[in-house]
C-alpha cells in the first residue's frame, strides 16, 4: 500500500451539505492526491450511502444509532467496508481519525462546535466553513489551534479571499505586523437588498433562500437575507485575523465578483476575485500553499461588466447591527446572539415566525440572558443552551399571540 501513504487523507464533517458535497466533488478531481478517510451526515442517510459508495470512507457518521445500523448493514450488503458510527462521540472520533490529516469542517450550526475543536486538538489542517463555531467559542478555539498546532484555513468565501490577499503566514501577530489598515468584507446584501422594507413581514422561506448569486444550505441562506450571515463573518474575521470590529468593515457589492478587499496603509487595496463557486476557497484549501484545479468555471470579466459598491443599511438589516452589539459586548454574548439566530431561524424556515420577527427575537434574548467570560467551553455551552431556552419561549409566546 506504498502508493495509498502517499495521499492525504481527508475527513469531511457535514458531507451531505452544500459545502460537503462541493468538498467532496473537489476531492474526486484529484484522486491520485487525496483519499477520504470519514464522511459524516446527521439524517441523510440515503446520500451519506451514495457518498460512501464513491468515496469509500473507512467511518461514516449518522445522528441516530438507528439509522446508522441500518446504514451499516446496507453498507454490508453493499460489499462497502466502511465502519458506521453515531452521535456526538461518533463526530468526535470521525474527526480525530488518525488517517485523517485534513478535516473539512461543514457542519452548520453550533452542532459543529465540539467536532471541529476535536479535529483542531488533533492537530489537523482544519478547513473552517462552519463560522458558528469561532463566533460561539473564538477565543478558545483559536487557543486550541495555537496550543496543538493545527492549521487553519478560511472557507468562507470572503474570510478566504481576504487570507489570500495578505503575506504568507502572516496572520498570527495581527494586521499592524503586516502593514494591514483594514478588511473590507464584502456582502451581497442578499435576495432582499432592494425590495421594499414593508413587504418584508410576509416573506417566504423559499423567497428568502433564493439567493441571487449562491447556492447554499437553507439556514445561511437566511443569514444571508437578513445579513446575520455578515454579522456572524465580522466576527469571524476579527478571530481569524486577530483584529477587532472598527477595522473590518462591511460593504455591499451586489455582483460577489470581489470576494472581500484587504487595504494596507499604503494605500493599497488587494482583491478577490472569482466566480461565485466555494470549490475555489475549497480547493484553495487542500492545495494550500500550491494550487489546484476546483472545477469552478473561470470568471469572465468582460462579461462581469461592472462592479457596484454601498454602505449597508443597518435599519433594513437590523441583524447587522445586533452582531456588532454582541461583539461589543464580548464574553458569552456573540454563542446568545448565535444561539437565539439558530432558534429564529429554525422557526422562520418552519413557518412559525415571520422574517421580520428574527432580529427582534435576538434582540430580546440578548436582552435577558446574562452576559459570562467566555474562557471556557463549559460556560458558552451554558449561556448557548439558557439562550436557546429563551428564544424558544419567546417564539411560542409570539406565536399564541398571533394565533387567531
Ligand atoms: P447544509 O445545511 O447544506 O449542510 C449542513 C451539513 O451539516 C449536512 O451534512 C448535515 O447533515 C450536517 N448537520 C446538520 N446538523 C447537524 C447536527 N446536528 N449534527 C451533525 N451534523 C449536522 O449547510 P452548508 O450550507 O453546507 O453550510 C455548512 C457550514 O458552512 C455553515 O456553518 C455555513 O455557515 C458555512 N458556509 C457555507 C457556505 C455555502 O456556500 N453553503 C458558504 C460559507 C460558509
Ligand atoms: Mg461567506
Amino acid at each position: 500500500m506504498v502508493e495509498t501513504g502517499k495521499l492525504i487523507g481527508v475527513t469531511v464533517l457535514g458531507a451531505t451539505g452544500s459545502v460537503g458535497m462541493n468538498t467532496l466533488d473537489v476531492l474526486a478531481r484529484h484522486r491520485d492526491r487525496y483519499r477520504v478517510v470519514a464522511l459524516t451526515a446527521n439524517t441523510n442517510a440515503e446520500r451519506l450511502f451514495a457518498c460512501c459508495r464513491e468515496h469509500r470512507p473507512e467511518v461514516a457518521v449518522l445522528g441516530e444509532a438507528d439509522a446508522a445500523a441500518r446504514l451499516q448493514e446496507r453498507l454490508r450488503t453493499a460489499g462497502i467496508a466502511t465502519r458506521v458510527l453515531n452521535g456526538p462521540e461518533g463526530l468526535e472520533t470521525a474527526a480525530r481519525l488518525p488517517e485523517a490529516d485534513y478535516v473539512m469542517a461543514a457542519i452548520v450550526g453550533a452542532a459543529g462546535l465540539l467536532p471541529t475543536l476535536a479535529a483542531v486538538r488533533a492537530g489537523k489542517r482544519v478547513m473552517l466553513a462552519n463560522k458558528e463555531a469561532l463566533v460561539m467559542a473564538g477565543r478558545i478555539f483559536m487557543d486550541e489551534v495555537v496550543r496543538h498546532g493545527a492549521e487553519l484555513l478560511p472557507i468562507d468565501s470572503e474570510h478566504n479571499a481576504i487570507f489570500q490577499c495578505m503575506p504568507p503566514r502572516s496572520i498570527d501577530g495581527g494586521l499592524d505586523r503586516i502593514g494591514v489598515e483594514r478588511i473590507l468584507l464584502t456582502a451581497s446584501g442578499g435576495p432582499f437588498r432592494t425590495t421594499p422594507q414593508a413587504d418584508l413581514e410576509e416573506v417566504s422561506p423559499e423567497q428568502a433562500c433564493a439567493h441571487p448569486n449562491w447556492v447554499m444550505g437553507r439556514k445561511i441562506s437566511v443569514d444571508s437575507a437578513t445579513m446575520m450571515n455578515k454579522g456572524l463573518e465580522v466576527i469571524e474575521a476579527c478571530w481569524l485575523f486577530r483584529t477587532t470590529p472598527d477595522r473590518v468593515r462591511v460593504v455591499l457589492h451586489p455582483q460577489s465578483t470581489i470576494h472581500s478587499m484587504v487595504e494596507y496603509v499604503d494605500g493599497s487595496i488587494l482583491a478577490h476575485l472569482a466566480a461565485p463557486d466555494m470549490r475555489v476557497p475549497i480547493a484553495h484549501a487542500l492545495a494550500w500553499p500550491g494550487r489546484m484545479r476546483s472545477g469552478a468555471d473561470s470568471l469572465d470579466i468582460v462579461a462581469t461588466g461592472r462592479l457596484d459598491f454601498e454602505a449597508p443599511d443597518l435599519e433594513r438589516f437590523p441583524c447587522l447591527g445586533l452582531a456588532y452589539r454582541a461583539i461589543e459586548a464580548g464574553g458569552t454574548a456573540a454563542a446568545i446572539l448565535n444561539a437565539a439566530n439558530e432558534v429564529a431561524v429554525q422557526a422562520f424556515l418552519e413557518r412559525r415566525l415571520a422574517f421580520t420577527e428574527i432580529p427582534r427575537v435576538i434582540e430580546s434574548t440578548l436582552d435577558s440572558v446574562a452576559l459570562h467570560e467566555a474562557d471556557a467551553l463549559e460556560t458558552v455551552l451554558a449561556d448557548d443552551a439558557q439562550a436557546r431556552a429563551v428564544a424558544v419561549r419567546m417564539i411560542s409566546r409570539r406565536t399564541s399571540r398571533a394565533a387567531p
